[in-house]
């Protein structure tokens, strides 16, 4: 099995360390009361509820730390903050989640159940990069696209077209060339983390 840590550029440090220093959050002061779980409105969907992953992250193992990577948990996250708001130890479970997503697609760990959801992902983010603003009707189209389901809830486009629910062509913003700045930098700094 290849070693998660010495993807991470920490041979002795996992994502625990990771975490601390790149987003500030000390996952090693949660105690494991549950209240996260506990108030999750999606755990009943992930594999490992918000506690269990700090656990696992805690554990600072590579093996664990590849589960973590491959969980499904982070991509049915809300970023809700309900875990957030109960902890009492404050600890930013969202920011975590975050990272894990962002670090599960760079290093290609994504979980399969996940795909649909990444679509989705890169179909919003393509809408902001064109338009600098979210065109509902190019989103579906071009996620459609991405899932092959192009033909999939078709009749229902033109009642919500009608009902002024969608709309034909987008708006764009004045400030497109900044737009196009800041992808093609966050590009270059994802090519930067896949070397
Ligand atoms: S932010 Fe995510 S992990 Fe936390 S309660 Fe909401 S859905 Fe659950
Ligand atoms: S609420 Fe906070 S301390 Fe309690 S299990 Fe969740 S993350 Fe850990």
């Amino acid at each position: 099995m290849e070693n998660i840590h010495s993807h991470l550029g920490h041979s002795a440090n996992g994502l625990l360390q990771e975490i601390r220093q790149q987003t500030a959050v000390n996952i090693q002061a949660c105690y494991q009361c549950g209240k996260c779980s506990a108030g999750c409105p999606l755990a009943g969907e992930m594999d490992f509820p918000p506690s269990l992953l700090m656990r696992m992250i805690q554990v600072n193992k590579p093996e664990t730390d590849e589960k973590v990577l491959g969980a499904y948990s982070m991509w049915v996250c809300l970023t809700c903050n309900t875990c957030s708001s109960r902890c009492p130890m404050e600890i930013d479970i969202p920011r975590v989640m975050d990272h894990l997503r962002e670090k599960s697609f760079t290093l290609g760990k994504t979980n399969k159940k996940a795909s649909p959801i990444i679509d989705f992902h890169k179909a919003f983010l393509k809408s902001i990069e064109v338009n600098g603003r979210l065109h509902e009707l190019g989103l579906i189209v071009y996620y459609k696209m991405l899932t092959f389901r192009l033909m999939q809830d078709v009749m229902l486009a033109p009642g919500m077209l009608l009902r002024g629910k969608l709309h034909l062509f987008p708006e764009r913003i004045r400030q497109r060339k900044q737009l196009a700045a800041i992808f093609k930098r966050t590009y270059k700094r994802r090519k930067e983390q896949e070397v």
